[in-house]
């Protein structure tokens, strides 16, 4: 059985009376050409287990399913269950959870699901929790390996976002603290029923085994990456030093520049991840 056809799609949906929530983001992928370089994209192959979130009608879950060695789907819309019992019945390798993603305790889950092995997140993410789902998973100890997701092409580019750039903030340097980013395709609203009023980007997150970067105190520099970027125009001295999360004279900044080999008049949107991480080690190891 194919879904990707709109009609096809259509017929399974109208045999249960669905109607499509706005609300919960149901945009149903209807392009096979999307579809296959979202399962390229992603590397998995007959060892991986794939975590779904949202799998709507199964249209992706049913390509994962013939790749895969166990796809476990977490969907919150009740009226999607008898469809998905119904599509996915032919598959011994899936299993289908009715619940809201975010209210999940997903140690719990994966535990359940995969043992200790370790697994990959796969998702057409409904745009309002995009943010809260990366970020769950990359800050989670647990052992994902990658994460292939559709989401907004503008989260995309934030995502993937160089120093310097408009689009460089608190999103880029969290995603590339944990992972390495890049973009496996880009879908119009065509692609989609309902269509959706915005483009979508597919990226891939490869989270790295070892943390990449040698942060003495997590908490901190993330209080640091916050008060950056939530006062970007003005210089890093200024920043730092009026944030409320920090408690940091502006002559100790200027200080630490000094021992970086940085402008005085540095904004912090200019600096890479290294050299936030270095900011954040001296601070820490100089605090009194
Ligand atoms: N994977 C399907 C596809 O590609 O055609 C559907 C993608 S649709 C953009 C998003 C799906 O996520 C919908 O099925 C929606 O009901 C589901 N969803 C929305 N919020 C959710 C949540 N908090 N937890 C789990 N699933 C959710």
């Amino acid at each position: 059985m194919k879904l990707s056809g709109k009609s096809e799609l259509m017929s399974v949906l109208n045999k249960y009376n669905f109607s499509f929530s706005k609300s919960l983001g149901q945009n149903f992928l209807i392009d096979q050409n999307i579809l296959n370089k979202i399962v390229s994209g992603s590397g998995i192959n007959e060892n991986t287990n794939v975590l779904e979130v949202g799998p709507g009608a199964g249209t992706l879950t049913r390509e994962l399913c013939l790749k895969a060695k166990k796809v476990t789907a977490v969907e919150i819309d009740k009226a999607l269950i008898p469809i998905l019992n119904d599509v996915m019945s032919d598959f011994d390798n899936f299993n289908l959870i009715n619940s809201d993603i975010l209210e999940l305790n997903i140690n719990e889950l994966i535990k359940d699901e995969f043992g200790n092995e370790s697994f990959t997140v796969v998702a057409n993410l409904p745009y309002y929790i995009t943010t809260p789902i990366i970020m769950n998973f990359l800050e989670s100890e647990l052992p994902v390996n990658s994460m292939t997701l559709m989401i907004q092409k503008e989260v995309a580019a934030r995502i993937l976002a160089e120093p310097g750039t408009k689009d460089y903030g608190a999103l880029s340097v969290a995603v590339q603290f944990y992972a390495k980013p890049g973009v496996i395709c880009s879908a119009s609203p065509h692609c989609f029923t309902p269509q959706p009023k915005v483009t979508s980007t597919v990226v891939n997150l490869k989270l790295y085994d070892k943390p990449k970067y040698d942060v003495k105190n997590k908490e901190q520099f993330f209080k640091i990456v916050k008060s950056i970027f939530s006062q970007r125009r003005k210089t890093l001295v200024n920043s730092l030093s009026g944030s409320p999360y920090l408690d940091l004279s502006k002559d100790k900044i200027i200080d630490v520049l000094k021992q970086m080999e940085l402008n005085e008049k540095v904004r912090g949107e200019k600096l890479n991840i290294e050299q936030i991480t270095e900011l954040s080690n001296i601070i820490y190891e100089t605090q009194e």
